[in-house]
């Protein structure tokens, strides 16, 4: 009874708004954690503010001192008060801003957090004004401001960091621990960053000091990155850059003998922030395969672009787990272009450097070979590729009206494009002879009715010729030459083994191999294209190839060889090829089962529609 009479009577006037300085000290849990989250925030306001070069002082892995001095904009007397409000901001002044912060994270919290937990002193001063302005704030308690001499710029001092949480202080980690997350902040901030300089100075010694680079993107990074983590030579980094309507990924990994013990030298950015991928790591690292020596990370640093709605990153300034719509996609992507990568820098399989530890003995140097050659003049037994095979490509007539347009791939279509979804009248109007360019010597160009369409030759070669090695293996024609002069190879055991295994297969795919006396095989005939002198190296990758292949995917021996083949066979990016070359690439292409992905599951293509032209040019 009693209880429920005071049940309807309960008082009035229990919710309060919070003061703010407990506001603040309560946000400040959420955005500091330990000094890394404070020189995070402060790195990221001198960046914000446009400087060009940024000092970091630390002092006691930063439990004592985290001190962010930058060249930027600076912060007149008005602001360099309310910039330790709470929600003060100048990054934000409307709604429309807001979408901002789901990639950028600004929330007007930080300063106002780190003055909540920590003594801050502040000085600024803009290029216009003749004084500077100081301030200092302790556990969000103004305590004074005056004018005073500074440098153009913002220098913003934290000190005794938790000074009145000591339940937060006692938390933090050892100075090891919190000097590691100070490092990781700075690194990965320095990174994303290379046209700003930047130095760290810890307990009076400089640990960094790097130059700013106004080189181009690949340059600046490679510098970078050799400067930061450790005593890399930048030529020992391979670059990555591939771009789908969905996502482009651009940046540097490291090759597999530089790998580390630790994840500490990966760094993956979207959109221009840092962020922790599990499935990405691990993507990156299954493209080594067994390159890379058990229990070690290999060194990346890769920039994703992507349009944010296909990315869920946690808005909570603190937190770097992000997720896509597209997981698999996602992984299956850059597990193929770091792969692509690596092999176009000939780290896999690379005979010459650290790879060639398998007992080879021939382990000098070998030129770029490309033994099938592209020219399909030389390979007469191939069907005509303007005779579709099987049903799947019907070569449209001259005069055949388009059925339909192709749908485009928009950004909401990540990576899976069926070739049964495209429109046979799209793809070429072959009878009209549509004009052909390469482009940097990578792609190749032309037009198509619904827009235009950009050729990866390397991927649409690697295709054709997977085809062709499945097609002979499973008993078509192969395509073989006798060599006047037999070449023998000797092989390390259990490559001796693998070549006895394999070679049925190898037959079909043209090569005529005979066992000759211990370990040494003699090869009397090679597929079409391959000059003799390119005979051992192109069997050795093959059965490398093979090997990863097998380990990796799991694929049953025929497609791992096919791919092997092709792999090792398909012109390189950067072949320069002459139009008649490019047009029997794209008829060959076409001809091909499954002409949109190459057998690793990239696309071979991308196209752009007239209508995704004209809504890029802001026509619809
Ligand atoms: P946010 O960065 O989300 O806007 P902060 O609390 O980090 O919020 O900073 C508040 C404001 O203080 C910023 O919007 C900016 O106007 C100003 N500010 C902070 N640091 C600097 C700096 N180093 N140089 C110039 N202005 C700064
Ligand atoms: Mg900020």
């Amino acid at each position: 009874m009693l209880e429920e009479t005071e049940a309807q009577t309960a008082p009035d006037g229990l919710v309060r708004v919070l003061p703010e300085h407990l506001a603040n000290k309560i946000a400040a849990g959420e955005v500091v954690q330990r000094p890394a989250s404070v020189l995070k925030e402060l790195m990221e306001n001198a960046l914000d503010a446009g400087a060009r070069q940024i000092t970091v002082v630390l002092q006691k892995a930063g439990s004592e001192l985290v001190q962010v001095v930058d060249d930027g904009c600076g912060m007149g007397p008005a602001d360099a008060a309310t910039c330790f409000g709470r929600h003060a901001t100048s990054k934000i002044a409307n709604a429309d801003d807001l979408e901002r912060i789901r990639t950028l994270g600004f929330r007007g919290e930080a300063l106002a957090s780190i003055a909540a937990v920590a003594q801050v002193e502040l000085k600024s001063k803009r290029r216009s004004d003749a004084a500077g302005t100081c301030v200092r704030i302790e556990g969000s308690t103004f305590v004074d401001q005056s004018p005073c001499a500074a440098p153009n710029g913002t220098s913003i001092a934290v000190r005794n960091l938790f000074f009145n949480v000591p339940a937060r202080r006692n938390f933090l980690k050892s100075p090891a621990t919190e000097f590691k997350h100070l490092i990781e902040t700075f690194q990965f901030l320095a990174l994303s960053n290379p046209a700003v300089g930047f130095t760290l100075v810890h307990d009076d010694a400089e640990v960094y000091r790097l130059a700013s680079s106004d080189e181009g993107f690949e340059s600046a990074l490679r510098q970078r990155v050799s400067q930061l983590l450790g005593d890399r030579d930048g030529a020992s980094l391979v670059p990555v850059e591939e771009a789908t309507s969905y996502l482009s990924v651009r940046g540097l990994v490291g090759r597999p003998e530089g790998a580390r013990k630790s994840r500490g030298e990966q760094f993956l950015f979207i959109n221009g922030r840092y962020v922790k991928n599990r499935s990405l790591d691990h993507a990156v690292a299954a493209a080594f395969g067994d390159l890379l020596p058990k229990g070690t990370y290999p060194l990346f640093t890769l920039f994703f672009t992507l349009d944010p709605r296909h990315v869920d990153v946690n808005v909570h300034p603190t937190k770097t787990e992000v997720k896509f719509d597209d997981e698999r996609g996602v992984y299956g992507f850059v597990r193929a272009i770091v792969k692509k990568a690596l092999g176009d820098a000939d780290v896999i399989p690379s005979l010459g450097d650290g790879f060639a530890g398998i007992g080879r003995a021939d382990a000098s140097p070998v030129p770029d070979i490309r033994p099938i050659r592209f020219d399909v003049s030389n390979t007469p037994e191939r069907p005509d590729p303007t005779v579709p095979r099987a049903a799947s490509f019907h070569m449209p007539e001259a005069d055949e009206a388009p059925r339909r347009t192709t749908p485009v791939p928009s950004s909401a279509e990540p990576f899976a494009v069926d070739p049964l979804e495209e429109s046979e009248a799209d793809t070429l109007g072959l009878g009209e002879r549509p004009p052909v360019w390469q482009l940097h010597n990578r792609y190749i160009v032309t037009p198509i009715r619904s827009g235009l369409m950009l050729l990866d030759q390397r991927a649409a070669h690697e295709r054709i010729l997977y085809e062709q090695a499945l097609t002979s293996l499973e008993g078509g024609l192969s395509l073989s030459q006798q060599l006047l002069f037999p070449v023998t190879i000797e092989f390390p055991p259990a490559d001796y083994e693998l070549i006895l295994e394999l070679a049925d297969d190898l037959q079909k795919l043209g090569f005529d191999l005979t066992p000759f006396s211990g370990r040494t095989v003699k090869v009397q005939g090679v597929p079409t294209g391959v000059s003799r002198d390119s005979v051992q190296r192109l069997l050795e990758d093959v059965l490398d190839q093979y090997k990863q292949y097998r380990n990796d995917l799991q694929l049953s021996g025929r497609d791992s060889l096919a791919k092997s083949v092709a792999r090792r066979s398909a012109i390189a990016s950067g072949t320069s090829l002459s139009e008649e070359e490019a047009r029997k690439l794209i008829d060959e292409l076409f001809a091909c089962e499954t002409p949109y992905i190459c057998p690793h599951g990239r696309p071979t293509m991308i196209k752009v529609s007239l209508d995704e032209l004209e809504r890029r040019f802001g026509k619809s």
